[in-house]
């Protein structure tokens, strides 16, 4: 259902849509970050600091500074408090025009007491005048939609609610064998919870819904069990002389995980392969080699990447690398222009170009091959499966697969998340010559900073990684500095050393300026590169040697891995530092013990909950993957009831749409 039929401006519906909530279904999906109880309201004499509680009181004084706005409220122990929202001055008319002196408000927040200054004030909390009752209850949290305030987006999901379709996608009786309450139910709970009980059960349902749908999908890849493939390749002679241009010889591991696809290929079989290997155990020349076999044998192969930067990066690398050979490689992406884009696809259809590389977008429907015979798909960091229809399609004509994934996990794993006609391939060794990378957990700044100059003294350069900060949330930011602030930090400490150049890539930069920075970055016109995870996605440069991470505990620990991956790809001696005020994190001790990506994967597994999985998003791996590991029986469970499911027309008739779900982490 259209957002228009809330019946709301359309200024607030385009602010919706840059959140990407463009229906009503969206919208009634769109859930809480976390809870707030406020179903006591505390007097002013009794609040604590740190407490996050309801206060009722009345508006008294109010003043606007150039970066906060603050009022003074007392309340019915005759108590004052302060109020504080931090912002500049040009964003505080809503709140003057709504604080009116002699009005009284609830207010829902942090409190914090100064006790050599006797002054008790919260923090940039909700408040709300009128029907003052409603709002003391246990209060969703939502991450900010910029422009709009707490009031409009709760008012919001509450119609949402109420035009939901009520129809449940799920049969009565799974309902009742699992246990479950009603989609609208879910859907009421968790955005108006009564009690804790409410919320878990909500979570109950969102966790059953998101394994069924996952598990149908997995069923529906299981079915294709294709075989054999027409497009069979005997000639690999090009192999031999590609490998006289590189200037290194190819790994054990390599050569292993070669010699297992070219044997298949060569037989006719389809292959279907999961190459797994550690961060920079050199998985794309394996690709390049098999595309390169696929051009000798007049085939086109496709190479994607989960990001355009990524994507950018292996088109040049395909370039430089096929640059002695006649083989033609052609780059697609969201930004490439009409005009050559209609160029390329028609190099494509001929079959002119033999080589595409690029986002998911190189095998849409529009793109027509002459002869497509190979994909690859380059996961890079994230945590596998890529279960898109496209790709199924292609499959099932008996094109050959290569998905490429640098968190190593166990066989058995792979053949839940894959299917269980994947071969699972894993590059065991690394290139000789690395040294692996040390790393350091420590929390004085300016140490680091020397050593990142004395590293760039050599001739090195350095990554510096910091938390990506999504929300204008005070209690989010505390003690996070963002790219912008580590920035003007480096540049004033770094003018005692004036050769030292720093640039950064920020949220607000377009993907096209994002790409001149790291290009920049990659020919050594800059020695320090600050970024959020963005350089995460492969990005090679071997000359940098140092990864410094700031509020390191922020991180997820594989994704800390595969940002202490970005460095030590050279021959030189390479550093991870990690920056936290907590020494004793028991993920990044687990970071300064060990390099070995097995592990690692290992202890991330352990570590990681489910808990708190609603309305967050755990970038670098797949949220499904994570809830089929921390819900195993139940996962075993709906899986045999899948099976069930598929043993009957009728019901599986009634989950047919499920398929066309994406469930690709955007
Ligand atoms: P990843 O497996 O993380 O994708 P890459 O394919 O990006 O790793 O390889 C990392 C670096 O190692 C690249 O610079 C690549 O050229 C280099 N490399 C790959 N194979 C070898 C090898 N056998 N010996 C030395 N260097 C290699
Ligand atoms: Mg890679």
């Amino acid at each position: 259902m259209e957002l228009t039929a809330l019946d709301i401006p359309t200024v607030k519906i385009n602010q919706f849509k840059k959140k990407g909530i463009s229906t009503v279904e969206d919208l009634a999906r769109f859930l809480p970050r976390k809870y707030y109880d406020f179903r006591n309201i505390i007097s002013i004499n009794q609040v604590k600091d740190g407490e996050i509680c309801a206060v009722v009181g009345i508006v008294h004084e109010l003043q606007s500074a150039e970066k906060y706005f603050k009022i003074k409220i007392k309340d019915a122990s005759g108590w004052h408090m302060s109020v504080i929202w931090f912002m500049p001055s040009k964003s505080q008319g809503y709140l003057k025009y709504k604080l009116q002196p002699g009005v009284e408000f609830i207010f829902c927040g942090k409190i914090q007491i100064n006790t050599q200054y006797k002054s008790i004030q919260m923090l940039s909390p909700f408040c709300f005048s009128d029907d003052i009752d409603k709002y003391q209850r246990i209060v969703p949290v939502y991450s900010k939609i910029p422009g709009m305030a707490d009031e409009f987006l709760l008012d919001s999901i509450n119609s949402a609610l109420a035009l939901v379709d009520k129809f449940d996608y799920i049969e009565p009786i799974l309902l009742n064998k699992f246990n479950l309450v009603k989609n609208s139910v879910a859907l009421r709970h968790v955005h108006q919870p009564n009690n804790e009980q409410d919320i878990e059960e909500a979570k109950k349902r969102f966790v059953f819904d998101d394994l069924f749908v996952f598990g149908m999908q997995l069923a529906q890849t299981q079915q294709i069990a294709n075989c054999k493939s027409k497009y069979v390749m005997p000639n690999c002679s090009i192999i031999k002389t590609f490998l006289k241009t590189l200037s290194f010889e190819l790994t054990e591991g390599q050569k292993e995980v070669l010699k297992q696809i070219c044997q298949k290929m060569r037989a006719g079989e389809r292959v279907n392969s999961l190459v797994q290997g550690d961060v920079g155990s050199g998985k794309t020349i394996v690709a390049i080699i098999l595309m390169l076999i696929a051009y000798e044998n007049g085939l086109q192969s496709a190479l994607m990447c989960p990001t355009n930067v990524l994507a950018e990066q292996h088109y040049k690398e395909l370039l430089e690398r096929t640059k002695d050979t006649s083989c033609k490689v052609a780059f697609l992406s969201g930004d490439v222009k009409a005009k050559q884009k209609k160029e390329i696809l028609k190099g494509i259809e001929t079959g002119e170009i033999n080589i595409v590389v690029g986002t998911h977008a190189v095998i849409q429907n529009d793109v027509k091959f002459k002869n497509l015979a190979l994909t690859v798909v380059d996961e890079e960091h994230r945590f596998g499966v890529v279960q898109r229809n496209l790709l199924k399609a292609k499959a099932k004509e008996g094109v050959h697969n290569i998905t490429m994934s640098a968190t190593p996990i166990p066989r058995t794993l792979a053949m839940t998340i894959y299917g269980d006609n994947i071969d699972v391939l894993t590059i065991t060794s690394m290139p000789k010559g690395r040294h692996p990378v040390q790393t350091f957990c420590i929390k004085d700044e300016t140490k680091a900073y020397e050593a990142i100059y004395r590293q760039i003294k050599e001739g090195r350069q350095c990554y510096v990684v910091c938390p990506l900060i999504e929300d204008s949330d005070s209690e989010v930011m505390e003690g996070v500095e963002s790219v912008e602030t580590t920035h003007n930090k480096m540049l004033d400490y770094y003018k005692r050393y004036p050769t030292v150049k720093i640039s950064m890539i920020s949220g607000r930069m377009k993907p096209d300026e994002v790409a001149k920075e790291i290009d920049k970055f990659a020919k050594n016109e800059v020695h320090i590169m600050i970024s959020t995870t963005i350089i995460e996605v492969g990005v090679n440069v071997p000359n940098a040697s140092v990864m410094l991470v700031k509020n390191a505990e922020r991180f997820g620990l594989s994704q800390l891995h595969q940002l202490r991956g970005r460095v030590g790809r050279g021959m030189y001696q390479s550093y991870c530092v990690l920056m936290s005020e907590q020494k004793d994190n028991p993920k990044l001790k687990v970071m300064c013990e060990t390099t070995d990506g097995f592990k690692i994967a290992e202890e991330d597994l352990k570590l990681r909950g489910a808990g708190d999985f609603i309305g967050t998003k755990q970038s670098g791996t797949n949220k499904y993957i994570m809830l089929m590991l921390s819900n195993p029986d139940l996962f075993t469970q709906i899986k045999t009831e899948i099976n069930e499911i598929y043993a009957n027309p009728i019901r599986l008739n009634r989950y047919n749409s499920l398929n066309e779900i994406d469930i690709s982490d955007k």
